[in-house]
């Protein structure tokens, strides 16, 4: 008998993280990509300030509207939306190349960027939604950052009513009341959405050889 179990190959997919502001989902895709090397972050482009804890090229790339526009017409960009006030988009190079090398590919975009997405690439995607415990906590979370001014914090309060309605669009919803826990989970969706994707003509091959192999062992 020579069989060796091979493990089965799977093609990349998209996890897209979606929260409103201060509900933990950039905690949680951080320690998801200190943990996991596998998985590459898509990083968007936007016409945002940057905060002063933010890095250019790392967090985000900080661009002016016009050559966010320029992007956008040339079809760089595979969604985009304006989300409190500024522009954000997801280049599509980098994303593409990643998949190709059979990568995984992590998202923190909000739905307006999901729905883009899914109507490209649906099969390939898992969006993951995760919703605060409270309001209270939500607002705390907004001031513990301590990044951004309270007519700010207000905006993102207020713009967190619509961003919640969208949570029936998403394979998955977390409510972030203990991060380690939340974690755990989001860990546990991914695990099992890419076993989901394992691929199964290598399965196919591996069980043939079993087969194989048991037959020659029962013939006796
Ligand atoms: P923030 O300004 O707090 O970094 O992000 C504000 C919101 O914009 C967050 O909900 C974040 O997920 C979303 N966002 C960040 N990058 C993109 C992007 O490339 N496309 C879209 N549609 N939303 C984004």
């Amino acid at each position: 008998m020579s069989s060796t179990a091979s493990v089965p190959q799977r093609r990349g997919l998209l996890l897209i993280v979606s929260s409103p502001s201060g509900a933990g989902k950039t905690t949680l895709t951080r320690l998801l990509l200190a943990e996991d090397k596998s998985m590459h972050l898509s990083i968007s482009v936007t016409t945002r300030p940057r905060r002063g804890s933010e890095i250019d090229g790392v967090h985000y790339r900080f661009i002016d509207a016009g050559t966010f526009e320029t992007m956008r017409e040339r079809g760089e960009l595979l969604e985009s939306a304006k989300v409190h006030g500024n522009y954000y988009g997801t280049p599509a190079g980098p994303v593409e190349e990643a998949l190709a090398a059979g990568r995984d590919v992590l998202f923190d975009i909000d739905w307006q960027g999901t729905m883009q997405i899914y109507n490209k690439m649906r099969p390939d995607i898992v969006s993951v939604f995760v919703l605060p415990p409270s309001v209270a906590e939500l607002k705390a979370r907004l001031e513990r950052r301590a990044e951004d001014s309270a007519e700010i914090i207000l905006q993102r309060l207020q713009n967190a009513r619509v961003e919640i309605s969208h949570w029936t669009k998403y394979d998955y919803v977390l409510v972030n009341t203990d991060l380690q826990t939340t974690y755990a989970k989001l860990k546990e969706i991914l695990d099992v959405e890419r076993m989901k994707r394992q691929d199964k003509s290598q399965v196919g091959q591996l069980v043939d050889t079993l087969k194989a192999d048991l037959d020659a062992l029962t013939r006796g």
